[in-house]
């Protein structure tokens, strides 16, 4: 089970958490919750909310679905997830949950570098695996 304190970790007391990202984090959370609960595999978070102050330290733009409250990472270095969604694809697809390509997820020769992650905005290509 991951709680939204989980979530937002070292972010909680932003000023650019707004209540629209606390309600797309708690819509976020239930399905991936019940999504885990049918995947018999224990996983841990790799990378909740990160504030967009926090992603231009890093270069990164902040249009990431991770400062809106609509995505999430979760450790998946045998691709036992990633290969259940794709399985299930019809599943996500109603449960309006997308993730991104393994290719691009799954790449790093280092097990902590191996990821799946899990969002409820859809990409432009609306896609339920897609290339970021
Ligand atoms: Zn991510």
């Amino acid at each position: 089970m991951i709680q939204a304190s989980d979530y937002f970790r070292q972010f909680k007391d932003s000023q650019e958490i707004t209540e629209k990202i606390r309600k797309n984090a708690d819509k976020l959370l239930s399905k991936v919750c019940t999504l885990l609960s049918l995947i018999p595999y224990e996983t841990k978070l790799t990378s909740g909310f990160r504030s967009k102050k926090y992603e231009s330290k890093k270069g990164r733009s902040g249009n990431s679905a991770h400062c809106t409250g609509e995505a999430i990472d979760l450790y998946d270095p045998d691709k036992i997830i990633g290969t259940w969604c794709r399985a299930n694809e019809a599943y996500l697809k109603q449960e309006g949950l997308h993730f991104e390509h393994l290719s691009v997820t799954h790449k790093s020769e280092k097990r902590e570098g191996r990821w799946i992650h899990l969002s409820t905005r859809p990409p432009p290509s609306g896609k339920t695996e897609f290339i970021p």
